[in-house]
C-alpha cells in the first residue's frame, strides 16, 4: 500500500477538538498531520453552524481563535449569563473558518481533507498506522502518536478499544439536530413578541437597553420558548412535523441573521441509513419550522430562509473507556482530580434519547477533566479529545460542550508531542510535565491545587 507520510502526532478529525490539538502539537514542535473526513475545518462549530460556546472557554489556542474571531469582528467577547451558567465568545462560523485556517498555517501544520480512516495498523496493542481512502484510494499514514478526535471515536474503535454507546439502559443517544438559518428577521419584533407572551419564553439572554435596529443585537441574543404557541397552531390545523416542543434561536454576524435549533431526528449516528434519512427528515423539519415562525411569531414576515447548516448535527456516537471514566456525580459535585487538565464549567445539557424533553443543569465553577479520562483503557500511542472522551452519558452532556472539547485538545497535544519527542508513550508522559505547560498557557486546572 502506497505510504502517504510518517508523523510525530497525526490527529484524526478537524472538529473544535482536533483543531486545538493540531495547533498546539504544531506549537509544541512536532511534526503533525490533521486528517479529516470531510472538507471543512471546524467540525460542527463551522460547518454545523453552532455560533455560541456553552460554557467559560478556558484560555488556550480556542481563546486564541475567539480573540482572533473578535479582532475582525466576528466574535463577541462578552460574558453572557443565563439560568445554566456563564458563556462568552458567541462566534461567527464562516470567520471561525478563516481563523482556524489562519492558526493552523502559522503552526506549520499539515492538512489533508477528504480522507476518511477506515482501518487501523497495531503491533500488540500499540497502535502504528491508519489506512485512510483518499480521492486516489487507500493509502498507509504512520506516526508516532495518534489522536482520535473523530467524535465517533473511530480510530479507538477500530484499534479495538472498548466503546459506550448511549444510555446503559436501552443504547439510546441525544438526537441529531441541525441548524437552519434565516435572514431578515425583525429582531426587536421577534423579542417583543416573546416577551408579551412571558410565560411561553423559557430562555432569553438579550443586551439590556438596546436600541430598535436589527444592529444593535448581533451575535448578542439566546431566546428558548414558544412551547404553547406551537401548540395553538396544531390546534389551529397546522401540521407541525417536528418531534420537538420548543425552539431556540440565537442571533448571527448579519442584522436580522438568526440561527434555528428545533429540528430533531433520533437514531444512531454510527447507521449510515440513519445518518442518510436524516439529512433528508431535517430539511423537512427545518421548512416546517420555518413556515410556523412566519405564520405565528412577530418579526419573521420578510424572513429570508439562507440553509441548512452543511454538516449534519450530531450530538452523542461512541465514548471510549479510558482509564478513569468521568461520572454524573463528579459532573454535578464539582470533583476536584490531581491528573485534571482542565476546569470544566458547561452545564449538564441533555437533550432527551428517543423523547422530546431537556436538561439543561448549572455545574457552579465547575469540575476538573483528569487526564486519564483521554487514555484508552488497553491501547497504547493513542488518546482521545473531544466528544469521544471517558465519561458517561450524564456527564456527556457537559463534556461534549465546546469549550471542554478544546481543553481535552490542548491536553492531549501536549502529551502526544512530548511523547513522541521523548519516543515513549503518550500515557508515560509525566504528568507535572502536561499541567505545568497547561499552567504556562494561562489554562484553570480543575485540580485540589488550582
Ligand atoms: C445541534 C447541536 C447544537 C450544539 N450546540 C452547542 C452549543 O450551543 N454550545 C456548545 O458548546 N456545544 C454545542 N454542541 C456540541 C458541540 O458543538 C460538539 O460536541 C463539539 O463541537 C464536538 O467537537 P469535536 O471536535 O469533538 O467533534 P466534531 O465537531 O464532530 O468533529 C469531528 C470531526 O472528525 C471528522 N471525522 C469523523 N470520523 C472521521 C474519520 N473516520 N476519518 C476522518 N475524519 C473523521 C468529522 O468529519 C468531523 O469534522 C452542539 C451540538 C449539536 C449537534
Amino acid at each position: 500500500m502506497k505510504l502517504f507520510g510518517s508523523y510525530d502526532v497525526v490527529v484524526v478529525g478537524a472538529g473544535a477538538s482536533g483543531t486545538v490539538a493540531s495547533i498546539r502539537a504544531g506549537r509544541e514542535g512536532a511534526r503533525v498531520l490533521l486528517l479529516e473526513g470531510s472538507g471543512v475545518l471546524g467540525g460542527l462549530v463551522t460547518g454545523g453552524r453552532l455560533t455560541k460556546p456553552t460554557g467559560l472557554i478556558n484560555a488556550g489556542i480556542f481563546q486564541e481563535l475567539i480573540d482572533r474571531c473578535a479582532a475582525l469582528k466576528g466574535a463577541d467577547p462578552t460574558v453572557r449569563e443565563s439560568y445554566w451558567g456563564r458563556y462568552t465568545g458567541a462566534f461567527d462560523a464562516e470567520t471561525m473558518q478563516r481563523v482556524i485556517i489562519e492558526l493552523i498555517e502559522e503552526a506549520g501544520i499539515e492538512i489533508l481533507l477528504r480522507a476518511q480512516v477506515t482501518d487501523v495498523v497495531k503491533e500488540d496493542n500499540r497502535l502504528s498506522g491508519l489506512i485512510i481512502m483518499t480521492k486516489s484510494g487507500a493509502q498507509l499514514v504512520l506516526s508516532k502518536t495518534f489522536i482520535d478526535a473523530s467524535g465517533d471515536g473511530d480510530v479507538a474503535a477500530l484499534a479495538g478499544a472498548e466503546v459506550m454507546v448511549g444510555r446503559p439502559s436501552d443504547g439510546l443517544v441525544q438526537p441529531i439536530t441541525s441548524y437552519f438559518r434565516l435572514l431578515n428577521v425583525d429582531v426587536p419584533a421577534l423579542i417583543a413578541d416573546a416577551k408579551s407572551d412571558a410565560d411561553d419564553l423559557w430562555e432569553l439572554v438579550a443586551p439590556a437597553n438596546a436600541g430598535p435596529r436589527n444592529e444593535d443585537y448581533v451575535m448578542a441574543v439566546l431566546l428558548t420558548g414558544f412551547t404553547k404557541r406551537i401548540e395553538r397552531a396544531k390546534a389551529d390545523g397546522f401540521d407541525w412535523i417536528v418531534p420537538k416542543n420548543h425552539i431556540t434561536m440565537k442571533t448571527g454576524l448579519i442584522p436580522g441573521e438568526i440561527s434555528v435549533n428545533v429540528t430533531r431526528f433520533h437514531g444512531s449516528g454510527l447507521d449510515e441509513r440513519v445518518l442518510s434519512r436524516a439529512e433528508i427528515e431535517i430539511r423537512k423539519q427545518a421548512y416546517c419550522a420555518f413556515d410556523f415562525l412566519k405564520r405565528y411569531v412577530r418579526g419573521f414576515e420578510n424572513s429570508i430562509f439562507l440553509e441548512v447548516a452543511p454538516k449534519l448535527g450530531i450530538r452523542e456516537t461512541r465514548r471510549v473507556l479510558g482509564r478513569y471514566l468521568l461520572t454524573e456525580a463528579d459532573v454535578r459535585g464539582q470533583a476536584r482530580f490531581d491528573d485534571a487538565i482542565g476546569l470544566c464549567n458547561s452545564p449538564v445539557d441533555v437533550h432527551e434519547p428517543g423523547g422530546d424533553r431537556a436538561i439543561m443543569d448549572n455545574v457552579g465553577e465547575g469540575y476538573g477533566i483528569p487526564f486519564r479520562c483521554l487514555i484508552p483503557e488497553g491501547i497504547e500511542g493513542l488518546l482521545v479529545a473531544g466528544r469521544c472522551i471517558s465519561v458517561d452519558e450524564i456527564a456527556f452532556g457537559s463534556t461534549r460542550n465546546v469549550p471542554a472539547c478544546a481543553m481535552t485538545g490542548e491536553a492531549a497535544a501536549i502529551a502526544a508531542a512530548n511523547a513522541a519527542a521523548a519516543g515513549i508513550m503518550p500515557s508515560a508522559v509525566n504528568i507535572t510535565e502536561i499541567q505545568d505547560r497547561l499552567r504556562a498557557l494561562g489554562v484553570t486546572l480543575g485540580s485540589p491545587a488550582d
